[in-house]
């Protein structure tokens, strides 16, 4: 690895989970992840999909950040919900383990950054005791379609908290995003705060730490809409600038 290489802040990608029709599991990513994370001049790394905490500590030893990716639904059996919901989506073991241990570590070393998209903002929430929606059209209603198949254009409004880092990064109280999430944040973690919602229905659109540490979750999906979104890129070029 050349130096100019080396300068630059690694940032630790969680893969998601995909079952194979003929048995066995693939970790994988989505493309515009690792592209929005070069776009914003960081190294990408995905980690291997593997619960082996020695493992994942190692890994996450030289890593200057922590993104989490979206994916399927969070077990409602990690916060106190039903996981026997008809309404739950495909859950995983093995990535619930792998991504509560990793954000929990982070959490608890209070430095390096992280950033959570989509299932990775509600994994933060649960990571720090809060608790999750498990399905928004019959808990929230369906004024908002939050599962929205158009996944690269902006269709529904967020206001943002004044006074907050979402705020600080983005520059502005209100934006539209993409959406295509089933959950969302419900009970707020005791050291979180809001820091967007759906204007039409006030669903948590974001959350973020209440403190020094860049801990962020955006519910909808930035790394769709990096390259032409200004407050979408603005969350990787700031989880870039804090690792580094
Ligand atoms: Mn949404």
């Amino acid at each position: 690895m050349s130096a100019v290489a080396k300068q630059k802040p690694l940032i630790a990608l969680t893969p998601a989970v995909q079952e194979r029709s003929g048995g066995g599991l693939n970790g994988c990513i989505n493309k515009e992840y690792t592209d929005a994370v070069l776009a914003a001049g960081g190294l990408p790394m995905v980690l291997p999909l593997t619960d082996d905490e020695a493992a994942l500590a190692a890994l996450l030893a030289p890593a200057d950040g922590l993104l989490l990716t979206g994916g399927g639904d969070v077990n409602p059996a990690l916060f106190g919900g039903d996981p026997a919901n008809p309404k739950l989506g495909s859950v995983s073991r093995l990535r619930d383990t792998m991504e509560l241990f990793l954000t929990r570590r982070l959490l608890d070393e209070g430095r390096r950054p992280v950033l959570g998209i989509c299932r990775g903002c509600q994994v933060m929430n649960v990571a720090a005791g809060g608790t999750l929606a498990l399905d928004l059209p019959s808990e929230i209603g369906a004024a908002v379609n939050h599962s929205d198949p158009r996944h690269f254009e902006l269709v529904h409004d967020v206001e943002i908290v004044p006074g907050t880092r979402l705020h600080a990064l983005v520059g502005a109280t209100a934006i539209r995003v993409n959406s295509a999430h089933h959950q969302a944040v419900k009970d707020l973690a005791p050291r979180l705060r809001v820091s967007a919602r759906s204007t039409r229905d006030g669903v948590v659109e974001a959350v973020e730490l209440d403190g020094s540490q860049f801990f962020l979750g955006a519910q909808w999906h930035p790394e769709r809409l990096h390259d032409r979104h200004e407050p979408s890129a603005a969350l990787f070029r700031a989880l870039v600038a804090a690792a580094s």
